[in-house]
């Protein structure tokens, strides 16, 4: 198997933006534009938006899926909510580890693997979101944060719960910033991800596995990251939260 036989996804992540009425608004706009997409299209929103999104997307090809989800089944987590209570809603896909959380709600390594854990004991797709930060990337270091990431989250997943799981490789330096690795570096640090896959499973599970690229990909650029060969889609912020942008992205993927 290779890139051909992988199916892209698209995911949009709206981070803290849209109201359940704008979120109608939106996902209206979108779905006759990325009806054809021949990829996945995901769009990740906040809680209190999925029920307008879940709504506003039955019978397209949107999926929709939460932004976070907590490690607990219930109990005393004020503000949290559950894989269970996602599952429950009817919620497909979550995002897990997102350097936002990290970096401004104190996830960990640890806390990103529980969640993960959570989110597959419920049956929920993960998005599990992996990236080195600008110091760590000019310390040469990328390579061993991927990995350690990586491995940290994946412990104790079967190669069938794997099935559930997408990587997205995101550069803490390129979220939100404008600034986006090189085509030929999402390859190599996707590429790196997928050898650490294949290490911890099988060749065959790595080939499979969907690694996307995150961090400012755009109607311009994405045609060029998606190009390559261990860029299986892309998880995008600022440019989801606009349908004609997002639906060239899609329409990238789709090639
Ligand atoms: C993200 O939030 O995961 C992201 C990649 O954001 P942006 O596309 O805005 O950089």
């Amino acid at each position: 198997m290779n890139k051909a036989t992988r199916k892209a996804v698209i995911a949009g992540n709206w981070k803290m933006n849209n109201t359940p009425a704008e979120t109608a608004a939106l996902i209206d706009a979108m779905k006759p534009l990325v009806k054809d997409a021949d990829c996945d299209v995901v769009l990740c929103v906040p809680y209190i938006d999925l029920f307008a999104a879940m709504d506003a997307a039955k019978g397209s090809n949107i999926k929709i899926g939460a932004e976070n989800c907590h490690w607990a089944e219930k109990g005393a987590f004020t503000g949290e909510v559950s894989a269970k209570m996602l599952n429950a809603c009817g919620v497909e896909y979550v995002i897990i580890g997102h350097s936002e959380r990290r970096q401004y709600f104190g996830e960990t390594d640890v806390t990103v693997h529980d969640r993960v854990r959570a989110a597959l004991n419920e049956g929920l797709k993960v998005i599990l979101c992996v990236g080195e930060t600008e110091t760590e990337n000019e310390q040469g270091i990328t390579a061993e944060v991927l990995r350690k990431q990586t491995k940290i989250a994946l412990q104790g997943v079967s190669e069938e719960e794997l099935k559930s799981i997408i990587i997205a490789y995101e550069p803490v330096w390129a979220i939100g910033t404008g600034k986006t690795a090189t085509a030929e570096d999402a390859d190599k640090y996707n590429g790196i991800i997928r050898a650490c896959v294949a290490e911890l499973y099988t060749a065959e599970a790595a080939e499979a596995f969907t690694v996307q690229y995150g961090g400012s990909m755009n109607a311009k650029n994405a045609a060029e990251l998606l190009s390559k060969v261990n860029v299986d889609g892309g998880l995008i912020g600022g440019a989801s939260l606009k349908a004609e942008d997002f639906s060239i992205i899609v329409k990238a993927a789709s090639i």
